[in-house]
């Protein structure tokens, strides 16, 4: 089965795919997290993307499907979170996975008023060594900016700043939202109200997931 997570920056995607990963065994894929794992670690890939990640817009899209090629398991279920972002990424994605006889089974849209989405992510804390997130309000480690799991100190994404985080919504709308019509189109789009608890959202998404036939 492969789902992809739809919806605009810090609506919790990541948050969801990490549970759907945990509880269900599906390998979660986050262009975001590779992303900035390579630019931590200066290599070409990494070199070619900070760019555009620091000012808050998108990477090429012949980049990020290279990327996605080499790193989409051949037969296990997998949760897309943060790709495709543009129609072009989503037809790429078709065309290799069609290929291996498979396809995208199911698209949540995270739906999130931009005034919540501003509150996550001027909130977010992310674990540099264990990919771990919080919110200092809503999902606070145990330890003041210190990580529950490994002890790292958290620290705040450069583009989560307001400025970058407006450029990232006017992105998300522009490039992004027109994958909403694309997949309701084929039929296989499924809208999620995100606005509830961390918990509450889950339950909702595992329902779905149950009732549709997993
Ligand atoms: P995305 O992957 O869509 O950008 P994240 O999963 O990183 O979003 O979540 C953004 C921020 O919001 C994080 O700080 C996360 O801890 C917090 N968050 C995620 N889901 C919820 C929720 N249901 N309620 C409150 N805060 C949440
Ligand atoms: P995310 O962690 O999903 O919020 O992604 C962080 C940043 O990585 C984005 O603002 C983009 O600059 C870049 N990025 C991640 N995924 C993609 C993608 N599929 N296409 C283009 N850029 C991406």
């Amino acid at each position: 089965m492969i789902l992809v997570f739809l919806g605009p920056p810090g609506a919790g995607k990541g948050t969801q795919a990490k549970k759907l990963s945990e509880d269900m065994g599906f390998v979660h894929i986050s262009t975001g997290d590779i992303l900035r794992e390579a630019v931590r670690k200066g290599t070409p890939l990494g070199k070619r993307a900070k760019e555009f990640i620091e000012k808050g817009e998108l990477v090429p899209d012949d980049i990020m499907v290279a990327l996605i090629e080499e790193v989409l398991p051949e037969e296990k279920s997998v949760v897309l979170d943060g790709f495709p972002r543009t129609v072009p990424q989503a037809e790429a994605l078709e065309r290799m996975l069609s290929k291996k006889g498979r396809k995208v089974d199911k698209v949540f849209l995270f739906e999130l008023p931009d005034e919540e989405v501003v509150m996550r992510l001027s909130g977010r804390r992310t674990c540099p060594e264990c990919g771990a997130l919080y919110h200092i309000k809503f999902n606070p480690p145990k330890e003041d900016e210190i990580c529950d799991n490994c002890g790292a100190k958290l620290l705040q994404r450069e583009d989560d700043k307001e400025e970058v985080v407006k450029n990232r919504l006017k992105v998300y709308k522009e490039k992004t939202a027109p994958l909403v019509d694309h997949y309701r189109a084929k039929g296989i789009l499924i809208t999620l109200d995100a606005s509830g608890s961390v918990e509450e959202v889950y339950e909702n998404l595992k329902r779905i997931l149950n009732e549709e036939g997993n």
